[in-house]
């Protein structure tokens, strides 16, 4: 009996790491969340029994609920995969998954995955570090729990990326506070939705419009000098540095 905490990445199953695609062939059973593409999915062993506990913001499989099953599935089947989208240490809660399967007794293998965080602005054409016009990256949730959230005034700086998972419903706010903290209001932003899905939709606008752009979840928030570059586009590399 062993769960493998198994990284889905970003839907597209390409990207999916071999370690995921052979324990998938070899499933008895796949626990996954909302996030997981059917595409991946398909790569399961026919026989193998699913589970859908994807939580849809509001509703709920409880996480309690999760761990419950996982605990009884674990113990009736040599091998569970639980599924999940991107990285499973990255917001997935994979971390709280695997203490209480552990605390049970099972053995546990965790299986890193193609975080959206980093997969979302490459395949976009946006490098999160570039020399000269950003030396790092800054990955936050911009959800709010039980009413608390980051205070995103904090996290201005003009030398660094920013990418902001689960930010869609707040962006408004996010974008507020990052201009009071001291971003410029031209600072470009781009909203990456479904990436590496048939669903992937690209939208670029400045900080200062990101409250009045039309997006959906679930995306990502790219904020900085970088998300201005599309790799693919020699203009926007040449006005780059024309302006340096
Ligand atoms: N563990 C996941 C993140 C889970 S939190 C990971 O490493 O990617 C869920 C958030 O991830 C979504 O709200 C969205 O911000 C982002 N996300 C996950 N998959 C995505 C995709 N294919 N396209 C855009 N955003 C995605």
């Amino acid at each position: 009996m062993s769960v493998y905490l198994v990284g889905a990445g970003p839907g597209d199953p390409e990207l999916l790491t071999l370690r995921a695609s052979r324990l998938l062939a070899r499933a008895d059973v796949v626990v996954h969340d909302r996030l997981v593409s059917e595409d991946v999915l398909a790569l399961a062993n026919l026989s193998a029994v699913r589970y859908d506990v994807g939580k849809v913001p509001g509703l709920a499989h409880s996480q309690q609920r999760i761990n419950d099953l996982l605990v009884a599935l674990a113990q009736d089947h040599d091998c569970v995969v639980r599924l999940k989208g991107g990285d499973p240490f990255v917001f997935g809660r994979g971390a709280e998954e695997a203490e209480v399967l552990i605390a049970h007794g099972i053995d546990v293998e965790v299986v890193p995955g193609v975080t959206s965080a980093f997969a979302a602005p490459l395949l976009a054409g946006i490098p999160v570090t570039h020399r000269g016009l950003s030396h790092g990256v800054t990955v936050v949730t911009g959800s709010s729990v039980a009413g608390s959230h980051v205070d995103f005034s904090r996290l201005a700086n003009a030398d660094l990326t920013l990418v902001v998972l689960m930010g869609v419903q707040r962006r408004s706010a996010i974008a507020a506070e990052l201009i009071e903290g001291g971003l410029a209001p031209t600072t470009p932003v781009a909203v990456l939705e479904w990436v590496s899905t048939s669903r992937e939709r690209c939208v670029r606008c400045t900080l200062d419009e990101l409250g009045d752009t039309s997006v959906q979840s679930p995306a990502v928030l790219v904020i900085g000098a970088v998300a201005g570059l599309d790799v693919r586009s020699v203009e926007s590399f040449a006005s780059h540095w024309a302006l340096a």
